[in-house]
Protein backbone atom coordinates (compact mmCIF):
# COMPACT_ATOMS: atom_id res chain seq x y z
CA UNK A 1 0.00 0.00 0.00
CA UNK A 2 1.16 3.24 -1.16
CA UNK A 3 -0.21 6.20 1.38
CA UNK A 4 -0.56 9.77 0.23
CA UNK A 5 -0.53 12.63 3.47
CA UNK A 6 -0.87 16.32 2.57
CA UNK A 7 -0.19 18.30 5.29
CA UNK A 8 2.64 17.91 7.55
CA UNK A 9 1.45 18.91 10.51
CA UNK A 10 0.74 17.46 14.31
CA UNK A 11 -1.50 15.01 12.87
CA UNK A 12 -0.19 14.04 9.90
CA UNK A 13 3.83 13.42 10.73
CA UNK A 14 2.27 11.14 13.95
CA UNK A 15 0.84 9.46 10.65
CA UNK A 16 3.83 8.85 8.56
CA UNK A 17 5.92 8.01 11.55
CA UNK A 18 3.54 5.28 12.48
CA UNK A 19 3.02 3.99 9.23
CA UNK A 20 7.04 4.10 8.10
CA UNK A 21 7.57 2.18 11.11
CA UNK A 22 4.98 -0.52 10.09
CA UNK A 23 6.92 -0.94 6.67
CA UNK A 24 4.02 0.96 4.35
CA UNK A 25 5.35 3.34 2.05
CA UNK A 26 4.33 6.92 3.06
CA UNK A 27 5.25 10.23 1.74
CA UNK A 28 4.30 13.79 3.10
CA UNK A 29 3.39 16.76 0.97
CA UNK A 30 3.64 20.20 3.17
CA UNK A 31 2.49 23.41 1.62
CA UNK A 32 5.17 25.01 3.78
CA UNK A 33 9.17 25.47 1.85
CA UNK A 34 10.77 25.05 5.04
CA UNK A 35 10.64 23.09 8.28
CA UNK A 36 10.28 26.09 9.99
CA UNK A 37 7.85 27.84 7.82
CA UNK A 38 4.28 30.13 9.00
CA UNK A 39 4.64 28.92 12.47
CA UNK A 40 3.06 30.21 15.34
CA UNK A 41 5.16 28.63 18.74
CA UNK A 42 2.17 28.97 21.53
CA UNK A 43 1.76 26.07 24.09
CA UNK A 44 0.13 22.67 23.19
CA UNK A 45 -0.66 20.91 25.89
CA UNK A 46 -0.54 17.00 25.44
CA UNK A 47 -2.64 14.64 27.46
CA UNK A 48 -2.44 11.15 27.38
CA UNK A 49 -4.37 10.55 24.15
CA UNK A 50 -1.40 12.36 22.71
CA UNK A 51 1.16 10.84 24.25
CA UNK A 52 -0.10 7.52 23.79
CA UNK A 53 -0.06 7.86 20.17
CA UNK A 54 3.30 9.27 19.76
CA UNK A 55 4.64 6.39 21.71
CA UNK A 56 2.94 4.12 19.43
CA UNK A 57 4.18 5.79 15.85
CA UNK A 58 7.69 7.70 16.87
CA UNK A 59 10.25 5.28 16.45
CA UNK A 60 11.26 5.56 20.32
CA UNK A 61 14.35 8.05 19.88
CA UNK A 62 11.81 10.15 18.65
CA UNK A 63 9.33 9.80 21.42
CA UNK A 64 12.26 9.91 23.93
CA UNK A 65 13.55 13.44 21.68
CA UNK A 66 9.78 14.94 22.35
CA UNK A 67 9.81 13.65 26.05
CA UNK A 68 13.57 15.86 26.51
CA UNK A 69 12.05 18.99 24.80
CA UNK A 70 8.72 19.14 26.26
CA UNK A 71 8.97 21.94 29.34
CA UNK A 72 8.43 20.88 33.06
CA UNK A 73 4.79 20.12 33.39
CA UNK A 74 2.34 22.44 35.22
CA UNK A 75 1.92 21.53 39.11
CA UNK A 76 -1.19 24.50 39.43
CA UNK A 77 -3.98 25.26 37.57
CA UNK A 78 -4.72 28.95 38.79
CA UNK A 79 -8.28 31.06 38.17
CA UNK A 80 -7.83 34.84 38.86
CA UNK A 81 -9.41 38.29 38.25
CA UNK A 82 -8.43 40.52 35.83
CA UNK A 83 -6.61 42.20 39.28
CA UNK A 84 -4.37 39.23 39.18
CA UNK A 85 -6.73 38.20 42.62
CA UNK A 86 -6.59 34.03 43.28
CA UNK A 87 -10.50 32.93 42.98
CA UNK A 88 -9.80 29.40 43.09
CA UNK A 89 -5.89 27.39 42.75
CA UNK A 90 -6.16 23.04 41.89
CA UNK A 91 -3.20 21.38 42.51
CA UNK A 92 -2.24 19.13 38.99
CA UNK A 93 -1.35 15.57 39.67
CA UNK A 94 2.37 14.88 39.87
CA UNK A 95 3.13 13.43 36.64
CA UNK A 96 2.43 9.63 36.33
CA UNK A 97 5.10 8.18 34.07
CA UNK A 98 5.77 9.11 30.02
CA UNK A 99 2.50 8.36 28.60
CA UNK A 100 -0.10 9.03 31.30
CA UNK A 101 1.37 12.43 32.34
CA UNK A 102 0.19 16.18 30.93
CA UNK A 103 2.68 17.99 28.64
CA UNK A 104 3.54 21.22 27.64
CA UNK A 105 5.42 21.39 24.62
CA UNK A 106 6.14 24.72 22.18
CA UNK A 107 4.45 24.33 18.85
CA UNK A 108 7.55 24.88 17.17
CA UNK A 109 9.63 22.87 18.80
CA UNK A 110 6.89 19.48 18.46
CA UNK A 111 7.02 20.43 14.66
CA UNK A 112 10.88 20.21 14.25
CA UNK A 113 11.17 16.60 16.32
CA UNK A 114 7.96 15.37 14.29
CA UNK A 115 10.10 15.90 11.13
CA UNK A 116 13.27 14.29 12.94
CA UNK A 117 14.47 11.38 10.78
CA UNK A 118 11.91 11.77 7.80
CA UNK A 119 13.61 14.06 5.73
CA UNK A 120 13.09 11.11 2.85
CA UNK A 121 9.42 11.56 3.43
CA UNK A 122 8.59 14.64 3.44
CA UNK A 123 8.14 17.00 0.46
CA UNK A 124 7.97 20.83 1.40
CA UNK A 125 6.96 23.42 -1.16
CA UNK A 126 4.08 21.03 -2.24
CA UNK A 127 0.68 23.18 -1.91
CA UNK A 128 -2.26 20.85 -2.60
CA UNK A 129 -4.68 21.44 -4.99
CA UNK A 130 -7.01 18.34 -6.00
CA UNK A 131 -6.80 15.09 -6.29
CA UNK A 132 -8.25 12.64 -9.13
CA UNK A 133 -9.34 9.05 -8.38
CA UNK A 134 -8.64 5.84 -10.94
CA UNK A 135 -10.86 3.66 -12.16
CA UNK A 136 -8.36 1.09 -10.94
CA UNK A 137 -8.47 2.66 -6.99
CA UNK A 138 -5.51 4.25 -6.94
CA UNK A 139 -6.05 8.23 -6.34
CA UNK A 140 -3.13 11.04 -7.36
CA UNK A 141 -3.00 14.41 -5.39
CA UNK A 142 -1.93 17.47 -7.49
CA UNK A 143 0.57 20.18 -6.71
CA UNK A 144 0.19 24.20 -7.30
CA UNK A 145 3.78 23.78 -8.73
CA UNK A 146 2.28 21.20 -11.74
CA UNK A 147 3.84 18.08 -10.04
CA UNK A 148 1.97 15.05 -8.43
CA UNK A 149 1.62 12.21 -6.99
CA UNK A 150 -0.20 8.77 -7.10
CA UNK A 151 -1.01 5.99 -4.28
CA UNK A 152 -3.82 3.59 -2.85
CA UNK A 153 -5.22 5.85 -0.09
CA UNK A 154 -4.93 9.84 0.06
CA UNK A 155 -5.43 11.23 3.67
CA UNK A 156 -6.35 14.88 4.32
CA UNK A 157 -4.13 16.02 7.24
CA UNK A 158 -4.69 19.60 5.91
CA UNK A 159 -5.77 21.87 8.62
CA UNK A 160 -9.00 23.77 9.25
CA UNK A 161 -8.88 25.30 5.58
CA UNK A 162 -8.74 21.69 4.17
CA UNK A 163 -8.60 21.55 0.48
CA UNK A 164 -8.86 17.60 0.53
CA UNK A 165 -11.99 17.75 2.79
CA UNK A 166 -12.95 21.04 0.30
CA UNK A 167 -13.31 18.20 -2.57
CA UNK A 168 -14.32 15.26 -0.24
CA UNK A 169 -17.58 16.95 1.90
CA UNK A 170 -18.01 20.16 -0.21
CA UNK A 171 -21.05 20.48 2.39
CA UNK A 172 -19.03 20.44 5.27
CA UNK A 173 -18.95 23.35 6.92
CA UNK A 174 -16.08 25.24 9.16
CA UNK A 175 -17.72 28.48 11.67
CA UNK A 176 -15.91 31.35 13.01
CA UNK A 177 -16.80 30.47 17.01
CA UNK A 178 -17.38 34.16 17.32
CA UNK A 179 -13.83 34.49 19.24
CA UNK A 180 -10.44 36.14 19.01
CA UNK A 181 -7.79 35.46 20.59
CA UNK A 182 -3.68 37.32 20.68
CA UNK A 183 -1.07 35.45 22.10
CA UNK A 184 2.34 36.12 22.40
CA UNK A 185 5.20 35.42 24.82
CA UNK A 186 7.42 37.12 27.32
CA UNK A 187 11.31 36.08 27.62
CA UNK A 188 11.36 34.56 31.71
CA UNK A 189 13.75 36.87 33.18
CA UNK A 190 14.23 38.01 37.52
CA UNK A 191 11.66 41.06 36.27
CA UNK A 192 8.90 39.01 34.31
CA UNK A 193 9.24 36.11 37.14
CA UNK A 194 8.41 38.69 39.73
CA UNK A 195 5.52 40.14 37.63
CA UNK A 196 3.43 36.22 38.09
CA UNK A 197 1.45 35.70 41.55
CA UNK A 198 3.02 32.84 43.33
CA UNK A 199 -0.18 30.52 42.29
CA UNK A 200 0.30 31.12 38.94
CA UNK A 201 3.83 30.75 38.39
CA UNK A 202 4.23 26.76 38.66
CA UNK A 203 1.57 25.63 36.22
CA UNK A 204 -1.21 27.49 34.43
CA UNK A 205 -3.13 30.66 34.88
CA UNK A 206 -7.15 31.72 33.85
CA UNK A 207 -7.66 35.35 34.36
CA UNK A 208 -11.79 35.38 33.97
CA UNK A 209 -12.51 39.06 33.28
CA UNK A 210 -15.22 41.58 32.98
CA UNK A 211 -17.07 41.52 29.01
CA UNK A 212 -16.54 37.86 28.46
CA UNK A 213 -12.52 38.52 28.27
CA UNK A 214 -9.98 36.11 29.38
CA UNK A 215 -6.10 35.44 29.70
CA UNK A 216 -4.52 32.14 29.58
CA UNK A 217 -0.94 32.37 31.03
CA UNK A 218 1.59 29.44 30.87
CA UNK A 219 5.29 30.02 32.42
CA UNK A 220 7.09 27.54 29.99
CA UNK A 221 10.25 26.44 31.74
CA UNK A 222 12.51 24.03 29.68
CA UNK A 223 15.21 21.37 31.51
CA UNK A 224 18.19 22.80 29.87
CA UNK A 225 17.75 26.05 31.92
CA UNK A 226 18.45 29.61 31.03
CA UNK A 227 22.13 28.81 29.93
CA UNK A 228 22.33 25.43 28.36
CA UNK A 229 20.65 24.78 24.70
CA UNK A 230 17.53 22.38 23.95
CA UNK A 231 18.73 18.71 22.58
CA UNK A 232 16.68 19.41 19.17
CA UNK A 233 19.45 20.81 16.95
CA UNK A 234 19.13 24.40 16.04
CA UNK A 235 16.08 24.64 17.96
CA UNK A 236 15.60 28.37 20.04
CA UNK A 237 13.64 27.38 22.33
CA UNK A 238 14.32 29.18 26.13
CA UNK A 239 12.00 29.84 28.94
CA UNK A 240 8.99 31.89 28.43
CA UNK A 241 6.02 32.87 29.86
CA UNK A 242 3.37 32.24 26.83
CA UNK A 243 -0.04 34.36 27.03
CA UNK A 244 -3.46 34.65 25.12
CA UNK A 245 -6.12 36.98 25.48
CA UNK A 246 -9.66 35.91 23.96
CA UNK A 247 -13.32 37.60 23.88
CA UNK A 248 -15.93 38.50 21.87
CA UNK A 249 -14.77 39.34 18.08
CA UNK A 250 -16.74 42.65 18.96
CA UNK A 251 -14.60 43.53 21.06
CA UNK A 252 -11.64 44.05 18.54
CA UNK A 253 -11.15 46.73 16.12
CA UNK A 254 -12.19 45.29 12.41
CA UNK A 255 -8.75 44.10 10.51
CA UNK A 256 -7.25 43.51 13.87
CA UNK A 257 -6.15 39.70 12.56
CA UNK A 258 -3.90 42.04 10.21
CA UNK A 259 -2.29 43.50 12.81
CA UNK A 260 1.16 43.38 13.20
CA UNK A 261 3.36 42.44 16.61
CA UNK A 262 3.35 46.20 18.03
CA UNK A 263 0.04 47.05 17.26
CA UNK A 264 -1.36 43.96 18.84
CA UNK A 265 0.22 44.35 21.74
CA UNK A 266 -1.05 47.92 22.20
CA UNK A 267 -4.61 46.45 20.97
CA UNK A 268 -4.14 44.07 24.27
CA UNK A 269 -2.88 46.90 26.54
CA UNK A 270 -5.71 49.28 25.04
CA UNK A 271 -8.36 46.37 25.72
CA UNK A 272 -7.47 45.94 29.45
CA UNK A 273 -7.08 49.14 31.23
CA UNK A 274 -8.19 47.91 34.05
CA UNK A 275 -6.41 45.34 34.63
CA UNK A 276 -3.37 44.44 36.95
CA UNK A 277 -0.41 46.82 36.52
CA UNK A 278 1.47 43.41 36.93
CA UNK A 279 0.06 41.80 33.85
CA UNK A 280 -0.17 44.97 32.06
CA UNK A 281 3.39 45.03 32.80
CA UNK A 282 3.97 41.53 31.23
CA UNK A 283 1.96 42.57 27.60
CA UNK A 284 4.15 45.09 27.56
CA UNK A 285 7.95 43.59 27.58
CA UNK A 286 6.16 40.71 25.04
CA UNK A 287 8.51 39.77 22.20
CA UNK A 288 6.39 41.32 19.47
CA UNK A 289 7.63 39.24 16.82
CA UNK A 290 5.86 36.29 18.80
CA UNK A 291 2.59 38.16 18.47
CA UNK A 292 -0.11 36.46 16.57
CA UNK A 293 -4.36 37.28 16.34
CA UNK A 294 -6.19 34.00 16.18
CA UNK A 295 -9.90 33.81 15.04
CA UNK A 296 -11.08 31.14 16.99
CA UNK A 297 -12.91 28.61 14.39
CA UNK A 298 -15.26 25.46 14.85
CA UNK A 299 -16.39 22.50 12.56
CA UNK A 300 -20.30 21.77 11.93
CA UNK A 301 -20.81 17.73 12.52
CA UNK A 302 -20.54 16.25 9.70
CA UNK A 303 -23.29 12.94 8.89
CA UNK A 304 -21.33 9.91 7.50
CA UNK A 305 -20.05 9.64 3.96
CA UNK A 306 -19.31 6.52 1.55
CA UNK A 307 -15.83 5.19 2.57
CA UNK A 308 -13.42 5.06 0.06
CA UNK A 309 -9.47 5.72 -1.06
CA UNK A 310 -9.70 9.70 0.57
CA UNK A 311 -9.70 10.06 4.06
CA UNK A 312 -9.25 12.60 6.56
CA UNK A 313 -7.85 13.11 9.97
CA UNK A 314 -7.45 16.32 12.82
CA UNK A 315 -8.66 19.69 12.13
CA UNK A 316 -9.41 19.04 8.29
CA UNK A 317 -12.03 17.49 9.86
CA UNK A 318 -12.90 18.01 13.11
CA UNK A 319 -11.32 21.88 13.95
CA UNK A 320 -12.43 23.03 17.31
CA UNK A 321 -12.10 25.71 20.02
CA UNK A 322 -9.56 25.26 22.58
CA UNK A 323 -11.59 25.57 25.03
CA UNK A 324 -10.71 22.03 26.25
CA UNK A 325 -6.84 21.91 24.78
CA UNK A 326 -7.79 18.59 22.60
CA UNK A 327 -7.64 19.72 19.01
CA UNK A 328 -3.78 18.19 18.76
CA UNK A 329 -4.39 15.60 21.11
CA UNK A 330 -7.68 14.26 18.57
CA UNK A 331 -5.51 15.28 15.65
CA UNK A 332 -3.12 12.53 17.15
CA UNK A 333 -5.67 10.06 18.45
CA UNK A 334 -6.63 9.72 14.73
CA UNK A 335 -3.36 9.20 13.26
CA UNK A 336 -2.80 6.48 15.61
CA UNK A 337 -6.25 4.70 15.14
CA UNK A 338 -5.16 5.29 11.47
CA UNK A 339 -2.11 3.35 11.79
CA UNK A 340 -3.97 0.82 13.48
CA UNK A 341 -6.66 0.50 10.82
CA UNK A 342 -4.28 -0.02 8.37
CA UNK A 343 -1.22 -2.65 9.79
CA UNK A 344 -4.17 -4.73 11.65
CA UNK A 345 -6.16 -4.78 8.42
CA UNK A 346 -9.35 -3.09 10.07
CA UNK A 347 -11.78 -1.09 8.11
CA UNK A 348 -11.46 2.42 7.00
CA UNK A 349 -15.06 2.69 7.46
CA UNK A 350 -15.22 1.65 11.45
CA UNK A 351 -11.80 4.28 11.61
CA UNK A 352 -14.22 7.12 9.94
CA UNK A 353 -17.26 6.34 11.99
CA UNK A 354 -14.93 6.19 15.63
CA UNK A 355 -13.56 8.95 14.79
CA UNK A 356 -16.33 11.38 13.54
CA UNK A 357 -18.21 10.30 16.84
CA UNK A 358 -14.70 11.38 19.29
CA UNK A 359 -13.98 13.83 16.99
CA UNK A 360 -17.23 15.82 16.90
CA UNK A 361 -17.94 15.24 20.72
CA UNK A 362 -14.99 17.22 21.35
CA UNK A 363 -15.82 19.68 18.98
CA UNK A 364 -19.40 20.18 21.06
CA UNK A 365 -17.56 20.04 24.52
CA UNK A 366 -14.80 22.37 23.14
CA UNK A 367 -17.76 25.01 21.94
CA UNK A 368 -19.71 24.95 25.38
CA UNK A 369 -16.53 25.88 26.99
CA UNK A 370 -14.88 29.03 24.30
CA UNK A 371 -17.60 30.21 22.41
CA UNK A 372 -18.86 33.19 21.28
CA UNK A 373 -22.60 32.16 22.50
CA UNK A 374 -21.49 32.19 25.91
CA UNK A 375 -23.81 34.03 28.74
CA UNK A 376 -20.19 35.82 29.66
CA UNK A 377 -20.40 37.55 26.46
CA UNK A 378 -24.33 39.36 26.67
CA UNK A 379 -23.96 43.03 28.01
CA UNK A 380 -25.84 42.77 31.30
CA UNK A 381 -26.60 39.31 31.74
CA UNK A 382 -22.51 38.72 30.96
CA UNK A 383 -21.47 40.56 34.60
CA UNK A 384 -24.27 38.55 36.67
CA UNK A 385 -22.45 35.57 34.90
CA UNK A 386 -19.35 36.30 35.83
CA UNK A 387 -20.47 36.94 39.38
CA UNK A 388 -21.53 33.80 39.46
CA UNK A 389 -18.36 32.12 37.97
CA UNK A 390 -16.22 33.62 40.40
CA UNK A 391 -18.57 33.04 43.59
CA UNK A 392 -18.57 29.54 42.17
CA UNK A 393 -14.83 28.82 42.13
CA UNK A 394 -14.34 30.76 45.64
CA UNK A 395 -16.84 28.00 46.79
CA UNK A 396 -14.62 25.16 45.13
CA UNK A 397 -11.50 26.77 46.57
CA UNK A 398 -13.05 26.73 50.55
CA UNK A 399 -14.24 23.18 50.17
CA UNK A 400 -12.10 19.89 49.71
CA UNK A 401 -14.56 17.87 48.60
CA UNK A 402 -15.87 20.30 45.71
CA UNK A 403 -11.80 20.85 45.01
CA UNK A 404 -11.21 17.14 44.56
CA UNK A 405 -14.26 17.08 42.21
CA UNK A 406 -13.39 19.99 40.56
CA UNK A 407 -9.88 18.78 39.94
CA UNK A 408 -11.30 15.60 38.89
CA UNK A 409 -13.24 17.41 36.19
CA UNK A 410 -10.35 18.54 34.94
CA UNK A 411 -9.08 14.97 33.83
CA UNK A 412 -12.11 13.29 32.11
CA UNK A 413 -11.27 14.07 28.50
CA UNK A 414 -7.68 13.75 28.54
CA UNK A 415 -7.61 10.02 27.68
CA UNK A 416 -5.93 8.82 31.04
CA UNK A 417 -7.80 6.07 31.35
CA UNK A 418 -8.79 4.95 27.77
CA UNK A 419 -7.86 1.85 25.74
CA UNK A 420 -6.19 2.88 22.35
C1 LIG B 1 -3.52 29.17 20.39
C2 LIG B 1 -3.81 27.71 20.25
C3 LIG B 1 -3.54 26.84 21.30
C4 LIG B 1 -3.78 25.48 21.17
N1 LIG B 1 -3.52 24.68 22.23
C5 LIG B 1 -3.75 23.35 22.12
C6 LIG B 1 -3.49 22.48 23.23
O1 LIG B 1 -3.04 22.90 24.29
N2 LIG B 1 -3.76 21.16 23.08
C7 LIG B 1 -4.27 20.65 21.92
O2 LIG B 1 -4.50 19.44 21.84
N3 LIG B 1 -4.52 21.46 20.85
C8 LIG B 1 -4.28 22.79 20.91
N4 LIG B 1 -4.52 23.59 19.85
C9 LIG B 1 -5.07 23.01 18.59
C10 LIG B 1 -3.98 22.37 17.74
O3 LIG B 1 -2.93 23.26 17.46
C11 LIG B 1 -4.58 21.86 16.41
O4 LIG B 1 -5.81 21.22 16.65
C12 LIG B 1 -3.63 20.85 15.76
O5 LIG B 1 -2.45 21.50 15.35
C13 LIG B 1 -4.29 20.17 14.56
O6 LIG B 1 -3.36 19.32 13.95
P1 LIG B 1 -3.52 18.94 12.44
O7 LIG B 1 -2.41 18.01 12.12
O8 LIG B 1 -4.90 18.49 12.16
O9 LIG B 1 -3.35 20.30 11.65
P2 LIG B 1 -2.08 21.26 11.60
O10 LIG B 1 -1.13 20.99 12.69
O11 LIG B 1 -2.64 22.63 11.44
O12 LIG B 1 -1.35 20.81 10.25
C14 LIG B 1 -1.90 21.02 8.98
C15 LIG B 1 -0.73 21.09 8.00
O13 LIG B 1 -1.25 21.06 6.67
C16 LIG B 1 -0.52 21.98 5.89
N5 LIG B 1 -1.36 22.35 4.75
C17 LIG B 1 -2.47 23.12 4.76
N6 LIG B 1 -2.95 23.27 3.52
C18 LIG B 1 -2.12 22.56 2.70
C19 LIG B 1 -2.09 22.34 1.29
N7 LIG B 1 -2.99 22.88 0.46
N8 LIG B 1 -1.10 21.56 0.78
C20 LIG B 1 -0.16 21.00 1.59
N9 LIG B 1 -0.14 21.21 2.94
C21 LIG B 1 -1.11 21.97 3.48
C22 LIG B 1 -0.25 23.13 6.85
O14 LIG B 1 0.81 23.94 6.42
C23 LIG B 1 0.08 22.36 8.13
O15 LIG B 1 1.44 22.06 8.22
C24 LIG B 1 -4.31 24.96 19.96
C25 LIG B 1 -4.56 25.81 18.88
C26 LIG B 1 -4.33 27.17 19.03
C27 LIG B 1 -4.62 28.08 17.86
Amino acid sequence: MRVIVIGGGTGGMCLAHGLRRAGIDVRVFERHRTRTDGLHGYRVGIDPDGSRALKACLPPEVYDLFVRTCARPPETFAFLDERLRRTLTVPLRPPADDVNDEKSVSRMTLRQVLYTGMADAVRFGSDFTHYERHPGGTVTGHFADGTSATGDLLVGADGTGSRVRAQLLPHARVEDAGIVAIGGKVPLTDETRALLPEDVFPGIGLVLAPHGMACILHVMEFPWGPDGSSPLPGDPTADHVNWGISAHRDRFPAGVTGFDGPRLVAQTLAMTPRWSPALRRLFTLTDPTSCFPITIRTSVPVPPWPTGNVTLLGDAIHTMTPGQGVGANTALRDAHQLVRTLTAGGSLEAYERRMRDYGFAAVAASKARTGGDQLVHRPVVGRLALAGQRAFLRTVDRVPALKRRFEASLYTSRGGDREP
